[in-house]
């Protein structure tokens, strides 16, 4: 099956029977269901797009070993120009989400295709390892699956060197070896999409510290959402059932996030990537490079982001008649330059991209890695800026019923601006407290924070791939220049 439709996304979610619990009841149906649909049918309209004929070419690509065409975010790169055709992809879903949709499907897509690419180093320790990675990246890129991922095990303490504290019976562990496969149990979080998607992914992060006395717990597989003994929790929705008007954001893009727990579930063999390999599993993102292909999905997911926070704020201050005011223009400049710095960092990826050691064009770390760490920080600014720019407008709030309500007449007349309607300056105000106030709003907030590592461990990291003699030697040669002229 080539590039499917949404149509196509919504019955393969139907027709694989999964245990999804929310509020302490069991979800029969995760299409229709008040909380997660909005969601459900916010993916699928990524799949209509990239089916629609005028935009086939832009966001697909044709199967190197088939004849349909696959989504284009599933491509190996081979060159500068299949990350930017990539990009281009990855944009357009992003931007049909306002980027709002942090583990959109490209997100996992990318990683997969990088592995899939570097499938030998899955296979090095284990041929059957490697082979098993290029079937399963034949496997969902044929069939367009939708894939979520939890990488964090929950700790019940910490220890101060920042590696991991895994424990049994908490952590997710293989508890017995059979010869369909591996059978594992604990818990595991925080897998975004988790309710709407396919497939769940498990393996580690890029940052990850599991020490050598975890090799039980040291785990890369893939298995069906509806595998026998996979449970996901998900947390309160923020979808309330309410109108586009009155929640535009929350309405369409609760992506939701879940606890999953796994009570004895089977990984069939072919599922396994690595297993007990300690040093493979910490090493898997920057061996193969897959963290600056996320990375470079992230930068196209936080560039459409950056443009409907800004978008907004230019809209806002028309609206309030306060576009020219210094103070607006201040921070109005301050979202301009984020949006910039997000683009040019985005771009020079692509530019100084390189193939790695497996033949993959990589987008170039050091821009793609920056796009993380800059939001990490950026985006609560960005959000703050919303909220000193809008004031109390932010609260001025009528809901849509109330424009048919006995006070219409008050709403349109007192809540008009200058520029604006009352209906369509209350309209733009939605949509700036469903960035900047609601728990929707908050809810990214914390995503931007928090989804890729915590900033602290991001830091460092950064602070690990960078090339710091180029800058010392810069420095001391310039130092040394008072010893040639003393
Ligand atoms: C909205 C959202 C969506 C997410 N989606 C996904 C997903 O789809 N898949 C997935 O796998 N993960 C997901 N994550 C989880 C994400 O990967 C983790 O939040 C991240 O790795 C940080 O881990 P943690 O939440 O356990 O934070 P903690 O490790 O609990 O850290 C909390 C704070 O304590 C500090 N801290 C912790 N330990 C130490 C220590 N030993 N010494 C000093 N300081 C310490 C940290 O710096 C941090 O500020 C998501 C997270 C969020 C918030």
């Amino acid at each position: 099956m080539p590039a499917r439709t949404g149509a196509e996304y919504l019955n393969g979610l139907r027709s694989q029977e999964r245990e999804i619990w929310m509020g302490g009841e069991r979800v029969t149906d995760v299409t229709t269901h008040p909380g997660l649909s909005g969601g459900a049918h916010a993916i699928a309209s990524l799949y209509d797009l990239q089916c629609r004929t005028d935009m086939l070419e832009s966001m697909t690509f044709a199967d190197p070993g088939g004849d349909g065409r696959l989504g284009l975010s599933f491509i190996v790169p081979q060159s500068q120009s299949d990350l930017e055709k990539r990009r281009v992809m990855m944009l357009n879903w992003a931007r049909t989400t306002c980027g709002m949709m942090g583990r959109s499907p490209d997100f996992m897509n990318v990683t997969f295709a990088a592995w899939a690419g570097a499938a030998d180093y899955f296979g090095e320790g284990r041929p059957e390892f490697g082979e098993n990675m290029r079937r399963y990246y034949d496997h969902i890129s044929r069939n367009d699956l939708v894939l979520t991922h939890s990488l964090i095990n929950l700790q019940r303490s910490r220890r101060v060197d920042g590696m991991f504290n895994l424990q049994e019976g908490t952590a997710l562990q293989v508890v017995k070896e059979t010869s369909a496969g591996l059978i594992v149990r604990g818990a595991r979080v925080l897998a975004t999409l988790g309710p709407i998607a396919d497939e769940i992914a498990v393996y580690s992060p890029r940052l990850a510290q599991h020490t050598d006395q975890h090799s039980p717990f040291a785990l890369n597989f893939a298995i069906p959402c509806g595998a026998p003994g996979l449970r996901f929790l998900c947390r309160d929705t923020f979808d309330y059932g309410r109108s586009h008007f009155d929640h535009p954001l929350g309405s369409r893009f609760e992506e939701m996030d879940s606890i999953v727990f796994f009570d004895d579930v089977l990984v069939p063999w072919e599922r396994v990537f690595v297993y007990g390999d300690v040093g493979r599993l910490n090493n898997t993102a920057t061996v193969t490079m897959s963290s600056a292909h996320t990375s470079h999905q992230g930068a196209a997911k936080n560039l459409a982001k950056c443009e409907l926070v800004l978008g907004t704020a230019l809209l806002m201050t028309e609206t309030l008649g306060t576009s020219h005011l210094p103070h607006s223009e201040e921070r109005i400049g301050e979202l301009i330059m984020y949006t910039e710095l997000m683009r040019a960092c985005m771009r020079a990826a692509e530019a100084d991209a390189k193939p790695n050691q497996f033949g993959v064009m990589c987008p170039a770390s050091l821009p793609a890695e920056t796009t993380r760490n800059l939001f990490m920080t950026a985006y609560p600014k960005m959000v703050e800026i919303l909220q000193l720019l809008g004031s109390s407008s932010m609260m001025i709030l009528p809901q849509k019923a109330d424009f048919a309500s006995p006070l219409a007449g008050h709403i349109e007349s007192y809540l008009a601006t200058d520029t604006s309607t009352a209906h369509d300056r209350v309209r733009l105000f939605h949509l700036a407290w469903d960035i900047a106030c609601s728990s929707f709003g908050n809810r990214q907030v914390l995503y931007e924070r928090f989804f890729a590592s915590d900033p602290l461990t991001r830091a460092r990291a950064l602070a690990a791939i960078y090339p710091k003699k180029e800058v010392t030697d810069r420095v001391l040669a310039f130092l040394a220049l008072d010893s040639a002229h003393p």
